[in-house]
């Protein structure tokens, strides 16, 4: 043999080498590359399950928000929420234009309150006890009583209006930001 000696160990080693491969990948199952197979790059339709599983969508960061319709006591609480918000909220002072917004709200939601029972009953509420929102105290004072005979109508007890202002505040909001402007009516500024 007048070759390399080195070149001789490197050509049996890279054998062994090969036979340990194949021998292993016999014995161990690797994963095939799929072929003729179309990736899709769109993401999955949400079904109903997904919608209403706190996962979705899947990379939301909101691990409190609840997914999926509500019930009418979810939607009175909120809707009670934002209305006494903004009975707190409503100006000592109101404008013009002001009352006429909180008047033409009232009878919006008695018209479209997504509860047809409760929308027509706050329409007879509101016919015996029209709105009066000449000021922040009296607006609030009769959210306060419309709020009560719709609790009386359902069973439950009623709230002590003085303590409307105590247990119903302003947004809390930085530097007083959100509060009401009383001197524009949505058609001044244009
Ligand atoms: P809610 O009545 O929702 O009150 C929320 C919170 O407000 C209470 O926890 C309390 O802290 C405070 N509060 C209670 N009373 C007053 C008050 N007088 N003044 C100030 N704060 C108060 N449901 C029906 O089943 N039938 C109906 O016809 C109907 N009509 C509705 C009409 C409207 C306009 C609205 C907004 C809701 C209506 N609802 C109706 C829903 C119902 O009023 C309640 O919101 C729901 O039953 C949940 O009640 P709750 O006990 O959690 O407290």
């Amino acid at each position: 043999m007048g070759e390399n000696p080195l070149e001789a160990i490197c050509i049996t080693i890279g054998r062994i080498s090969m036979a340990v491969q194949t021998n292993l990948s016999k014995l161990i199952k690797i994963p095939q590359k799929p072929t003729n197979v179309q990736i899709s790059v769109s993401p999955p339709t949400p079904t109903a399950s997904m919608l209403a599983a706190d996962s979705y969508p899947p990379h939301s960061t909101d691990t409190n928000t609840k997914a999926g319709p509500v019930t009418r006591e979810e939607l009175g609480r909120a809707t009670w929420t934002f209305i006494h918000t903004l009975g707190a909220q409503y100006q000592e002072k109101p404008t013009r234009q002001q009352k006429k917004d909180v008047k033409e709200l009232m009878a919006i939601l008695s018209r479209i309150y997504p509860c047809k029972e409760c929308a027509d009953h706050f329409k007879e509420v509101l016919s015996s006890n029209p709105v009066q929102a000449g000021s922040q105290t009296e607006f609030s004072q009769w959210l306060c009583r419309v709020h009560n005979v719709v609790n009386r109508s359902l069973g439950k007890p009623t709230f002590p209006c003085e303590q409307v202002d105590a247990r119903w505040g302003k947004l809390d909001c930085e530097h007083r930001m959100c509060d009401l402007q009383g001197t524009m009516t949505p058609f001044d500024k244009y």
